[in-house]
């Protein structure tokens, strides 16, 4: 789904609101030092005079105004550092904060989107804005292997629940490292309650942090998705375009396969969006309560292939956390 106009607009709003924002922090805090010593604010009087003196120069065609524009800037910088440290302060304290050091909240680099503003478009978009929330919860900070047995085995692999975890946090922080480099695709599967949305939330939490689209959706809202936007689309090519940040966010989160109801047309568009990601080489993590046996049977062959070919299987087990942490 696009940004409707309206949507566009309230988003340029939040950009502006944040400049001036970050705009009046800065000036309140110069307001502040200069209050406790003049000599800063004569100083910057002074740059700013010297900046404009120089820019004269260089219309009138002085060559060299420029050089010694650079030296007079150094040498200023170099005493108002001085006299911010003698003052107790750092010497970057003048120096604007931005939410987004990248684009410096103007919400483009280059002419193009900032990450920040992509991620902003398919928050509004998908309502997403409740998973910042939950990822405040739910991150590699907050896990624990507390709840994951030395002592129960998992007879099919010889490994206990903590040792299986402890493999699938180490392959998830793989996942992570390895995202802008190596396609992959992780697939989460095992009883309720063993951490299977913790643990990707985890993953989705690094990811926004490093300036990556997420888009988080249970089964049951990503086939709604479908199910309402297909009948006023009727070729492959017109869903593709209405789907686009879902085909295109640089992770998709599938929580809880297994627990929608599908039908013949919303499973076809579930083979449609995970075939799209791979081969536009975009990563997907999909967690279920399924066997792997059911995949096939529920899903197609197909979407049972392209899952087997191109995603870590990752079988989590254990005792269900849910009900551990209400016992504890
Ligand atoms: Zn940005």
């Amino acid at each position: 789904m696009p940004l409707s106009n309206a949507q566009y607009d309230e988003i340029l709003r939040e950009y502006n609101a944040k400049q001036i924002r970050n705009q009046h922090f800065t000036e309140e805090r110069k307001k502040e030092v200069y209050a406790k010593d003049p000599r800063l604010k004569e100083l910057d009087d002074a740059l700013s005079s010297c900046c404009v003196a120089h820019a004269r120069k260089l219309l009138n065609g002085d060559k060299t105004a420029m050089e010694s524009l650079r030296g007079k800037i150094a040498q200023y910088a170099d005493k108002h550092t001085n006299i911010l440290e003698e003052l107790g302060y750092s010497s970057d304290y003048f120096t604007p904060k931005y939410d987004c050091p990248d684009c410096q909240d103007t919400g483009t680099i280059d002419g193009k989107p900032c990450h920040c503003f992509k991620q902003r478009a398919i928050d509004l978009v998908y309502t997403q804005s409740n998973l910042r929330n939950i990822l405040q919860e739910e991150n590699f900070d907050t896990f624990s292997y507390k709840y994951y047995s030395e002592i129960e085995i998992n007879p099919a692999t010889g490994l206990s629940s903590l040792e299986t975890m402890q493999n699938a946090v180490k392959e998830c922080h793989r996942f992570i490292d390895e995202f802008d480099c190596h396609f992959s695709n992780l697939f989460l599967y095992g009883d309720v309650g063993v951490g299977k949305t913790f643990l990707s939330n985890c993953v989705a939490k690094e990811l926004l942090d490093t300036g990556h689209s997420v888009i988080y959706f249970t089964a049951f809202q990503l086939f709604d998705i479908f199910e309402k936007n297909t009948f006023h689309h009727k070729t492959d090519e017109d869903i593709t375009l209405a789907h686009r940040n879902i085909f295109e966010c640089d992770l998709l989160i599938i929580d809880d396969l297994g627990t929608e109801m599908p039908n013949s047309f919303t499973i076809s568009q579930f083979f449609l969006c995970l075939n799209e990601r791979i081969l536009r080489r975009k990563s997907t993590i999909i967690s279920t309560n399924l066997a792997i046996s059911q995949l096939a049977e529920i899903y197609s062959e197909r979407t049972f292939s392209r899952i087997s070919s191109n995603y870590v299987m990752l079988k989590l087990f254990g005792d269900d956390i849910r009900i551990q942490k209400k016992i504890n």
